[in-house]
């Protein structure tokens, strides 16, 4: 791979990024002259501008399409592996690691195995270590690496470089040179559910305004708006976990009462009972009565929460985390009991489930040094 020239002129240079970010969100390959044609730019422009992104391994041949007869037009798209950028989520379970290449394509995941983050004395060094294992393990280039995203459960404090609140992870006021002083890369910072919220709006179609509920032991959310997360005065958007539900209700990690996520953690139908997920959703399926009233309860809860968040903000309410695995024979139910609940609508079609429930927070931080690296070409 060599490097594109970078004495270009600013001109030029946003010629060329137009067309690899043309070709970056197309989902299949084009010709020069579709290129030329949508862009509107002239065939030599476009001929050279890909000349050099070929060169320099950014752009390949695509050998999938079929002839249709006649002279065969060389198809393009973006060498999706010329590098990648890696997700770690950071829980109180442990340490899980991403690598996504520019197609957010998952090309490794590891998690590392019962590791209580709260009795590890340097969590900097462990995750540095880590991380080094992970990519020796897959065989990652580090010269193809963008950066390192770290996802974490916290209100994160930018400004002053600290974790302000993990309270899964029983953090307060601690620097984030903690987690990260050991690092060799590139890095960058973000609150999980944050981080989630992002990869789901960045791989719509139409990026427009979204919330993003995101259920897992922690509850949490994201508020995407015109581009980009709406973090709030204090980074605390976004925070549906604890917007109160049930006034004097069940008691929440936070301290508070009747908050979403006292209700609607996966830890009211997995630990607290004993068992896992998947052991409740199949008793619930064989039509388990104590199951049957509890999942009742978390679905009505849902439900207000849900519909608090549309009447607020007024956009489609994206279900995220890994609860979502287990819940699209409910989505009915769900929408059913968020519409009885809506002043404006009798239907609820805004509530959908999200593409990623498994690792989105660690592709929607990976995601933060790709989509950098693309608008930079
Ligand atoms: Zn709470």
């Amino acid at each position: 791979m060599t490097k594109l020239a970078e004495t270009i002129t600013e001109r030029r240079r946003q010629t060329r990024n137009s067309i690899y970010q043309y070709m970056f969100f197309s989902d299949t390959p084009h010709s020069k002259q579709e290129i030329a044609s949508d862009l509107s730019l002239s065939m030599p422009t476009v001929h050279q501008n890909l000349t050099e992104l070929i060169e320099a391994g950014l752009v390949r041949r695509d050998g999938t399409q079929q002839s249709t007869g006649g002279r065969r037009a060389m198809r393009l798209t973006i060498a999706e592996n010329a590098h990648f950028a890696i997700g770690i989520s950071v829980t109180e379970t442990g340490l899980r690691f991403l690598a996504a290449n520019l197609r957010m394509q998952e090309i490794a995941y590891k998690r590392t195995q019962g590791l209580p983050i709260n009795e590890i004395d340097d969590l900097g060094r462990l995750l540095a270590d880590e991380l080094e294992k992970f990519l020796d393990e897959f065989g990652l280039n580090r010269n193809k690496l963008l950066g390192v995203g770290i996802a974490i459960p916290a209100v994160i404090n930018v400004e002053r470089n600290e974790i302000a609140l993990a309270p899964t992870l029983h953090l307060k006021d601690i620097s984030l040179d903690k987690i990260t002083k050991y690092l060799p890369y590139s890095y960058y910072i973000s609150n999980d559910a944050t981080s989630g919220g992002y990869a789901e709006w960045f791989t719509q179609t139409a990026q427009s305004c979204m919330a993003y509920l995101f259920l897992e032991i922690g509850v949490g959310g994201a508020v995407l708006l015109n581009g980009a997360p709406y973090e709030g005065q204090n980074r605390r958007s976004g925070e549906f976990g604890h917007m109160c539900v049930e006034p004097n209700g069940l008691p929440c990690k936070c301290g508070k009462r009747g908050c979403l996520e006292a209700y609607c953690s996966t830890a009211r139908i997995s630990d607290n009972l004993g068992i896992t997920l998947e052991d409740f959703f199949e008793g619930l399926e064989l039509q388990n009565p104590v199951y049957g009233a509890l999942w009742q309860d978390v679905l009505q809860h849902l439900a207000i929460g849900i519909n608090n968040i549309r009447m607020a903000l007024d956009c489609d309410v994206v279900l995220g985390g890994y609860l979502t695995q287990f819940i699209e024979p409910y989505l009915p139910e769900i929408r059913r009991l968020a519409a009885a609940l809506n002043t404006f609508e009798n239907k609820a079609d805004y509530i959908r489930l999200c593409r990623y429930p498994m690792r989105a927070s660690m592709l929607g931080v990976a995601l933060h040094f790709i989509r950098e690296f693309m608008e930079n070409i």
